[in-house]
Parts: C-alpha cells; sequence; structure tokens
C-alpha cells in the first residue's frame, strides 16, 4: 500500500526558480520527519555507497576549483544552486544529515549564502548535487590536462549511478 502523502510527495515539483517554493521545502522536511531510514536497510546501503563515492571525489575535485575558481571572472554559485531538489532532499535524508539553514529571502539570482573568500562553506554531502555536477569548461580542461592516475569519469559515473538507484528505489518504495 503506498505510503500517506505518497502521491503529494510524487507530484510536488521542489524548483527554486518555481513559486512557493520555500513551502514545499517545508512540507518535505515535515514528510521526511515521519521516516525513519534506518527502516529502509536497502535505501540506506544505496546512501551509503553515494557517500563513498563523493567522499572519494571530493579532495579531487576541491584540488582543481582550488587552481580555477579563485581566477574565475564569472563564479557560478548562486542562491538557486544552493537550494536543494526533490532528489536532494531525498539523498538529505537517506544520509541523514542536518539539512542547511537556508535564506530564502536571499535573491535566487545573486552569490550563494554559502560562498566564501576560501569557496564553498558546505561540506560536498550537505550540497545539492548539481553543485558536484557542474564542471565548466575552464575546470573541465584544468581537470583534462593534469589528471593522469585517477579515472575522473568512471568516478562521476559510479556516484551518479548510486545516486539514481538511491532515488529510484524511494520512488519505488513509497509508491507500492
Ligand atoms: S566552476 Fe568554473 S564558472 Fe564556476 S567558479 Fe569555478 S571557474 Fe568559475
Ligand atoms: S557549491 Fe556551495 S557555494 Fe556554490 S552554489 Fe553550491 S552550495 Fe553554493
Amino acid at each position: 500500500m503506498p505510503w500517506p502523502d505518497s502521491l503529494w510527495f510524487l507530484e510536488i515539483d521542489l524548483d527554486p526558480e518555481k513559486c512557493r517554493y520555500e513551502e514545499k521545502f517545508k512540507g518535505l522536511i515535515s514528510f521526511f520527519k515521519k521516516i525513519n531510514v534506518s527502516d529502509y536497510p536497502e535505501i540506506k546501503n544505496y546512501a551509503e555507497k553515494y557517500k563513498i563515492y563523493m567522499l572519494r571525489l571530493d579532495p579531487v575535485i576541491e584540488y582543481f576549483t582550488s587552481k580555477v575558481c579563485p581566477y574565475c571572472g564569472t563564479v557560478c554559485c548562486r542562491q538557486k544552486f544552493a537550494l536543494p531538489n526533490k532528489e536532494d532532499m531525498i539523498t538529505f535524508w537517506a544520509l541523514d544529515i542536518d539539512i542547511p539553514n537556508y535564506d530564502f529571502k536571499k535573491d535566487i539570482n545573486s552569490s550563494c549564502q554559502f560562498l566564501s573568500h576560501t569557496g564553498c562553506n558546505l561540506p560536498r554531502l550537505y550540497r545539492p548535487f548539481r553543485c558536484t555536477w557542474y564542471f565548466c569548461d575552464a575546470l573541465w580542461l584544468q581537470i583534462e590536462i593534469n589528471l593522469s592516475n585517477f579515472n575522473i569519469e568512471t568516478g562521476l559515473k559510479q556516484l551518479r549511478s548510486a545516486r539514481d538507484k538511491l532515488v529510484s528505489n524511494f520512488i519505488k518504495l513509497i509508491s507500492t
């Protein structure tokens, strides 16, 4: 039998650029508060894999962003990119992490509230997936030129696959 509110959950579109974002976000917080991830070992297992892949990639990506981003004239970190979508909320719940305190009053096109002079203040697992998945041309070029003993494309594929499985299994769980 589907979970209570599962239809509402399946239909909700959590997009920072669409209306009533804060209201929908708070609705999702309440939804996830009623579910204990420890009761779902299969989902927890996918979350652990996702975490391992993310933590493996983190120092590599950090190394290259530290080489390129401080010299960037068009920094890409905007407030709208810090705000999670529904898939990010599933991931946060599955990882059992405290969701960052977002400033909903901030203009979504202004600089991200978590951006400091040394880069992003949020640990990578607390950022929306898009923050890790985005590589501008300059960053990607820097990686391609300098990376020889670590296959970042394989790492990214593993990460994407773990996240997709985590999200699709959660959707299946609440739909049946
Ligand atoms: S990822 Fe690219 S666009 Fe974004 S801040 Fe770094 S260099 Fe600039
Ligand atoms: S990487 Fe960090 S600073 Fe940049 S948009 Fe994402 S959360 Fe904000």
